[in-house]
């Protein structure tokens, strides 16, 4: 069998090592847990519990999902902008028509 000249043989043994390094960093980045991600502040949204004067309010924008119980009972809701709980009476400056939002997604 033919041997590697030192030279060439402390290279590849480096590469190796570096490549191990980097597969490691990889492993160690992906298995972190995702943060969740931060939510604005209901004040900075001009948040209300009522609709706005056009009648527009949570569950008619992209950003509710309802739930069955919370701060305002059956009628609480989550809201992916917001913090807290959010209601189906209730409003806010992020509000987004959740049909033409609908609709841009799909290219209509
Ligand atoms: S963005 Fe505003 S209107 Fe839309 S669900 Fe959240 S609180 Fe309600």
């Amino acid at each position: 069998m033919k041997s590697e000249p030192p030279d060439l043989a402390r290279r590849s043994a480096l590469s190796r090592g570096a490549l191990l390094l980097a597969g490691i960093a990889v492993t160690v980045v992906s298995t972190r847990p995702a943060k969740a991600k931060a939510k604005a502040a209901k004040e900075d949204f001009g948040f209300q519990e009522e609709p706005n004067e056009d009648g527009k309010s949570c569950p008619g924008c992209i950003n509710f999902t309802p739930k069955a119980s919370g701060k305002y009972g059956a009628d609480s809701g989550d809201c992916a902008l917001l913090e807290g709980d959010v209601c189906k009476h209730c409003y806010c400056q992020g509000w987004t028509d959740k049909n033409s939002a609908g609709a841009k997604k799909a290219g209509t």
